[in-house]
């Protein structure tokens, strides 16, 4: 395209404020309401009424019509070169607002623009909505422009295409949204409801909508996990992403911290606590097996007195891990009870089963050959416990453990260092 007279006009405007004495280039630049900047936005408006950019993504004439300016004027100075630099970046600025508005107006006939309004003919204010754009175009987390009224999806960000993949026209309204982002039909429902709660709570307090988690399916099928908030804006909203992931590992990380013991690096005893609940009841619920063996290290008291509290935590740690080692099944459980005891919880074995994985340990344990010259063997022992129900059973929770507890204590009576079935 040949943009000569636009050329002509533009050079016109520069060469009059550099030619005059009475402009300081500086001065122009930095007053937000000169009468240059005034001047220019004009000029832009005069030629751009009647060319109407297409499509946002044609490359913009602006920079072509500069390159003919800087060309034709031949700048000698700093401050002519500095006019026309920043002249070109502000109409830059205006085409980008005047090529979005264009494309609502095609795209949505009836869409309310709160910021981008055919009425902002200001150039002050209309420079205003320039930056308005920008910002919502570099934001760096997806954001969504929606109205409030229609459920029309106005306009979404860079951010918000490169995470979701999915572009406005993927997405023309938040029926839409709702299929792709939440496939599965119960889940969707349930998000619905959470979002509506928070639409009204918005609405009825003038402030932001309240974050929730929400797991988004992407376009390539991936599933994030975004916490949602939007800012009220009247007729419109905008919901706003913030990528939860990092978050939830992070409570993940605590959750797990507040079950482990840190001792041992084994499940503490709220974590054994939680699990024998779930288990319990699953094992009578279903009629399966299940057994419990707790074990207890022999005179650990005199172990703590003759080598130290420090060997004697070093020792807790090996004796637990090597338990762990033992039980490898993924349903089995291991845990610290208390000070020097220990719990295995197996589901779907019985007594039999139980007893192998007790004499496994036993075995292990004797395998670290840990000195105890105050015990019968010289080295370090344990005593165990087990117990185990079957769907003939009826005991309760607290009866299941007592059991348990009575063999422990009856291995101890036979002289520790030994297994006891209850
Ligand atoms: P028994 O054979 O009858 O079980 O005798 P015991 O000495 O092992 O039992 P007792 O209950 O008398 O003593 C348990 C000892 O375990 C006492 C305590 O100092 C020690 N203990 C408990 N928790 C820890 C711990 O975290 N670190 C260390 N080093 N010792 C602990
Ligand atoms: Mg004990
Ligand atoms: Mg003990």
């Amino acid at each position: 395209m040949n943009y000569a007279f636009q050329v002509k006009k533009l050079t016109t405007l520069i060469t009059f404020y550099t030619t005059n004495s009475s402009f300081h280039v500086k001065q122009l630049l930095e007053n937000p309401t000169s009468e240059f900047k005034q001047s220019a936005y004009k000029l832009f408006h005069e030629i751009f009424k009647h060319n109407v950019p297409v499509d946002s993504q044609q490359t913009s004439p602006v920079d072509a019509i500069f390159d003919s300016v800087t060309a034709s004027l031949d700048l000698i100075n700093q401050s002519e070169v500095a006019l026309v630099e920043t002249t070109q970046k502000w109409w830059n600025e205006w085409y980008f607002v005047l090529t979005m508005e264009h494309s609502l107006s095609h795209e949505k006939e009836d869409a309310p623009y709160s910021f981008l309004s055919k009425k902002m003919h200001h150039p002050m204010k209309r420079h205003e909505m320039s930056h308005y754009a920008h910002l919502f175009t570099i934001l760096p987390m997806p954001i969504s422009n929606v109205c409030a009224k229609t459920g029309d999806i106005i306009r979404v960000n860079q951010r918000f295409i490169d995470v979701f993949g999915y572009t406005v026209d993927d997405l023309p309204n938040l029926e839409q949204w709702w299929v792709n982002a939440y496939p599965d039909p119960h889940y969707r429902e349930s998000v619905k409801k959470t979002w509506q709660s928070a639409l009204e709570i918005g609405n009825e307090t003038g402030q932001d909508i309240p974050a929730h988690d929400y797991h988004v399916t992407c376009k390539n099928g991936n599933t994030i996990t975004m916490e949602v908030s939007g800012i009220n804006l009247g007729d419109e909203y905008i919901a706003v992403f913030n990528d939860a992931t990092k978050r939830l590992e992070d409570q993940n990380i605590l959750r797990d911290m507040a079950f482990l013991d840190s001792l041992t690096q084994i499940a503490n005893r709220r974590r054994f606590d939680e699990k024998l609940s779930k288990e319990f009841e699953k094992a009578v619920e279903c009629g399966d097996d299940l057994a419990i063996i707790l074990i207890d290290i022999d005179h650990f008291k005199l172990f703590n007195d003759r080598y130290g509290h420090v060997e004697g935590d070093l020792c807790l740690y090996n004796v637990a891990q090597a338990i762990a080692c033992t039980v490898s099944r993924t349903e089995d459980f291991v845990a610290r009870y208390g000070g020097e005891e220990f719990v295995v919880l197996l589901p779907q074995t019985d007594k039999q089963g139980a007893l192998f994985i007790a004499e496994h340990i036993q075995k292990a344990i004797e395998e670290l050959h840990i000195p105890h010259e105050d015990s019968f063997t010289g080295y370090l022992t344990l005593s165990m416990g087990i117990h185990a129900i079957n769907k003939e059973d009826s005991c309760d929770q607290k009866e299941f453990i007592k059991a348990a507890d009575s063999a422990l204590y009856y291995s101890k009576r036979q002289g520790r260092n030994c297994l006891a079935l209850s």
